[in-house]
């Protein structure tokens, strides 16, 4: 059947909409989706058949039900399936300016999972209260970060802690659990995780275990040195005993590429172990941070004046222009500074978009790494810069899609439309997923690629209740047209909305349809359920 005639059925069915007024001929549910290819996020295969929503949960799901509705929806035989759930995003602040998150909506995204690589609020009651009185298009739950932690305790001292500065950092996590928080996600490449020791992460890992929670991670390596990265992750959820998510998984830099192999076969082991690991993925081969990840974390100690201050001793830049040009040939650099595109420059617009080389062409300089580095030092100094790096395989991006244990996720943030050349994960991950990855390239069947971006990421989190169509589920819920769903957004022109994204449901309540948001914002602030509730 044509998009058209598809379209066609679903305006009609909207235009038999029902209403009833009278307590007495009150229809038992509020939208009955019918016609629909369902798709449950478990991973079993499609059936066909309605899905009855009453409030904001599931009431009923089969392949003919009868009722009345305040509103029937056709969905044309069209694929409904759980919202998706995207596990690694950095909504904490975005959220406040833009609560529609428009860009994760018209993906079909119903629950945001923030707080990644170490950094959330640390007052996570304060914070998620604050975010209740949002007008949210989306549910947002948050682990607790690390970094913050520690930073709140510690600064960006570059030093072990003390005992007592270690039990206040416990306290934070005990009390940031208590007050909601799914979990624990540590940045250990970042400072100021990176000056944690395995020993200090496995104490606080095991606070945030016996709420209940699970630890994710962006390694402390993701290039050279990533399998030892891997290694210490096993080893936390051996000994804090919590489960492990390994955060955007990939193999940076060519001399990495390939190691994937070896990474999944670790996470395999450590599985038939005992130890409950998996890890999430965005669906690209460019990475997206800021120039820090190209610094030893010990010339970030102190924070960026000190920076400044190590930069200035001629000694000190010479050891750090080393370290940064082994970055950029060995690690996220990809060896060519064609390799590193500006995302966006606060104190310089005209730069988003453009590389490190054609920056330097422009200087009519060589476009070598030396020169390269150098005009890191430049941008660096002059103020924030956040980049996109070129730096991984297709091929290890497959094959760590295709593993069981591999949830999909974006690691973008919500976004303001327009604003600057960000990596076009923040508006195309799920579609690319089910566009790119099942329909052309058939890495994944429709089934398993809906499980890993539903169920799989509830579980993970703890969201029981989501993630699944089944009767008593909330009724998060995405319709999309398998044929034409894809993403738009590229490289070169990120602030492309997707296609094939037709309807979204939030807590019971159409959020999107027709090319538009609706008026509803039913979105939630999620709190982690706790033992005995
Ligand atoms: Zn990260």
């Amino acid at each position: 059947m044509s998009f058209f005639i598809k379209k066609l059925i679903l305006l009609i069915a909207l235009s038999f909409t029902v209403f009833c007024t009278g307590p007495d001929s009150r229809p038992a549910v509020d939208i009955l989706i019918t016609n629909a290819r369902i798709v449950d996020g478990t991973g079993n295969p499609w059936y066909r058949g309605s899905v009855a929503v009453a409030g904001d949960r599931i009431q009923a799901v089969g392949p003919r039900l009868e009722t009345a509705a305040r509103r029937t929806i056709d969905a044309g035989d069209m694929v409904v399936a759980p919202g998706f759930i995207d596990f690694h995003n950095h909504c904490d602040r975005g959220l406040f300016n833009n609560p529609d998150a428009e860009n994760f909506l018209r993906q079909g995204v119903t629950t945001l999972i923030g707080g990644p690589d170490g950094g959330s609020a640390v007052d996570m009651g304060t914070f998620l209260a604050d975010l209740d009185t949002l007008p949210l298009a989306v549910n947002a739950a948050f682990t607790v970060g690390q970094g913050s932690v520690r930073k709140e305790v510690m600064g960006l001292a570059d030093r072990a802690p003390t005992e007592a500065e270690l039990e206040t950092m416990k306290k934070l996590v005990a009390r940031a659990m208590e007050q909601g928080a799914i979990g624990i996600s540590t940045g250990l490449k970042y400072v100021p995780g990176a000056y944690s020791s395995t020993e200090e992460i496995i104490e606080l890992s095991k606070v945030a275990a016996s709420y209940g929670g699970f630890y994710t991670s962006h390694l402390r390596e993701e290039g050279p040195g990533l399998l030892e990265s891997v290694q210490e992750a096993i080893r936390i959820a051996e000994e804090a005993g919590i489960p492990v998510n390994l955060t955007h998984h990939k193999a940076v830099g060519k001399l990495m590429w390939g190691k994937s192999t070896e990474t999944l076969k670790m996470l395999e082991q450590a599985r038939a172990r005992g130890l409950d690991i998996t890890c999430d993925q965005y669906p690209y081969t460019a990475t997206s941070t800021g120039l820090a990840v190209l610094f030893p974390p010990w010339c970030l100690a102190g924070g960026r004046d000190s920076l400044l201050a190590r930069l200035d001793n001629p000694e000190l830049r010479a050891k750090i222009a080393e370290k940064v040009i082994y970055a950029l040939e060995y690690d996220r650099g990809g060896d060519d500074p064609i390799n590193v595109a500006i995302a966006s420059c606060k104190f310089d617009p005209s730069l988003e978009g453009k590389n490190l080389r054609q920056i330097l062409e422009e200087r009519s300089l060589e476009p070598t790494l030396t020169h390269a580095a150098e005009l890191i030092f430049e941008l660096l100094r002059k103020g924030e810069v956040s980049c996109i790096y070129h730096c991984l395989n297709e091929e290890d991006v497959e094959r760590i899609m295709r593993h069981q244990c591999t949830m999909h996720a974006s690691d973008g943030t919500v976004l303001p439309f327009g604003e600057g050349v960000p990596h076009p994960r923040s508006y195309g991950t799920f579609p690319r997923i089910l566009g790119e990855y099942v329909r052309k390239r058939k890495i994944l069947t429709l089934e398993e690629a809906v499980r890993k971006m539903t169920s799989l990421p509830a579980q993970r989190a703890g969201l029981l209740d989501r993630g699944v169509i089944r009767p008593g589920s909330f009724a998060d819920l995405v319709i999309f047209d398998p044929d034409r769903v894809i993403d738009r957004a590229t490289f070169g022109d990120p602030h492309q909305y997707p296609e094939g994204i037709e309807t979204v449901i939030l807590n019971g309540e159409v959020t999107f349809e027709d090319g538009h948001l609706t008026d509803h914002r039913p979105g939630r602030a999620l709190r982690a359920k706790r033992k005995n509730l």
